[in-house]
């Protein structure tokens, strides 16, 4: 996958976020059980099974929220909404865990006091990796976990406890930061890992994608129109008598030839989604979804003109300007046919177009691809 779109990276850390919540939430809930179990003998028993459905609700809540989420493209799917969701759920299992400070903190049960500020402690600090991709959510989720639980040690009249309190924030802020500092490290892999598939995919000399990518996209489209039925037209370009530009000028006049004339092309592609390629050499190539033969010849025409307009003198041919040969193919794909018989159907069209005496297009028939 390509991404170059810092929105695109946002939602790879949402995904990532919610990909990491099932073992943390386990981890939470098993606490839970264990806290529970210790304090039977010294609370009210109603109020332990309330919050024990409290706290298994809540996760299961989060968890469903966070499965819905889990995958980058249906995050993109409800770009905005996330927040809604994720934060209020978020600060729900927060305040279920720190409710048990206000609701089961044993009276005159010290060792079970103990343990329930340390249970509660644990689970926030285990909740950690959960919350690397947004740090924000986790200091919203360490403010419903420890506000209640520093107003509960706060109001009880021992000196101890309210010591405790005073060092929550600092254990809480000091939570917060690494949580931080782990975000960035993770953003910081995660950019350089897509800007290294950006530039693997792209062309060094033009800047346009390069011949592995247009083949990927060509497959991805593929079958995307066979699924839904509609027409896919390629176009093959070549440039015409280069080798003798290049004799003529220089290799370095051909190279800024090849970045102008990659510009152009790409310049005339107005739909998101179509994609012009280096395909080798000085042959480009264009992938066109939903695009029936009519508007692809047309195109292909537009291209034709663009680079003949460009005015580059090319003593070698006709004309005295560089210009292409322009094979073209439309096909409605079928599974069971692949898409290299498209890509020969404009090849063959490049060929008669070359042989036709160059600077022209042609659009391709053939027999084993639907002709739309
Ligand atoms: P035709 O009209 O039949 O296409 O003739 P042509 O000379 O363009 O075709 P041919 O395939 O014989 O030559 C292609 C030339 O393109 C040869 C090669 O030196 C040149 N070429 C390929 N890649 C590059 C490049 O990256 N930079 C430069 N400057 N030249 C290149
Ligand atoms: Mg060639
Ligand atoms: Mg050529």
């Amino acid at each position: 996958m390509i991404i170059n779109d810092p929105h695109q990276l946002t939602t790879h850390q949402l995904a990532q976020f919610n990909r990491q919540t099932g073992v943390g939430l386990l981890v939470g809930v098993v606490n839970a059980v264990v806290l529970a179990g210790f304090l039977w003998t010294v609370t009210d028993h109603r109020r332990l099974v309330i919050w024990l459905t409290a706290v298994i609700l809540t996760s299961g809540l989060r968890l469903f929220v966070a499965r819905a989420h889990a995958i980058p493209e249906r995050v993109m799917l409800m770009p905005g909404h996330w927040a809604h969701i994720h934060l209020p759920v978020t600060v729900l299992v927060g305040l279920a865990w720190g409710s048990a400070a206000l609701f089961l903190f044993p009276v005159d049960a010290f060792p079970q006091q103990i343990l329930l500020i340390l249970m509660i402690g644990a689970t926030a600090a285990g909740a950690l990796p959960m919350y690397i991709a947004l740090p924000t959510a986790y200091g919203i989720y360490l403010v419903s976990v420890f506000g209640p639980l520093m107003a509960r040690l706060f109001l009880d009249g021992d000196e101890a406890f309210q010591i405790m309190a005073g060092m929550l924030p600092v254990f809480a802020g000091s939570l917060w930061i690494t949580a931080r500092s782990m975000h960035f490290g993770l953003m910081e892999s995660l950019s350089l890992h897509f800007n290294f598939q950006t530039l693997a995919s792209l062309d060094g000399l033009t800047q346009i994608p390069n011949r592995r990518h247009f083949d990927v996209a060509l497959a991805n489209e593929w079958k995307r129109a066979a699924r839904s039925g509609t027409p896919l037209s390629v176009i093959l370009i070549d440039v015409d008598k280069f080798k003798v530009y290049n004799d003529t000028y220089g290799h370095q006049a051909g190279d800024v030839c090849l970045q102008r004339v990659a510009r152009v092309l790409s310049d005339n592609l107005r739909r998101a989604g179509d994609m012009v390629a280096r395909y080798g050499g000085e042959e480009f190539v264009l992938l066109l979804h939903q695009t029936p033969r009519d508007e692809g010849v047309v195109l292909a025409e537009r291209l034709r003109a663009s680079v003949e307009r460009l005015g580059i003198e090319h003593s070698g041919v006709e004309g005295g300007k560089v210009t292409i040969s322009v094979g073209g193919a439309t096909c409605i794909p079928e599974p069971q046919v692949q898409e290299a018989a498209l890509l020969r159907a404009a090849d063959d069209a490049l060929y008669q177009a070359k042989h036709g005496g160059r600077n022209r297009v042609v659009w391709g028939l053939r027999a084993d691809v639907q002709n739309p």
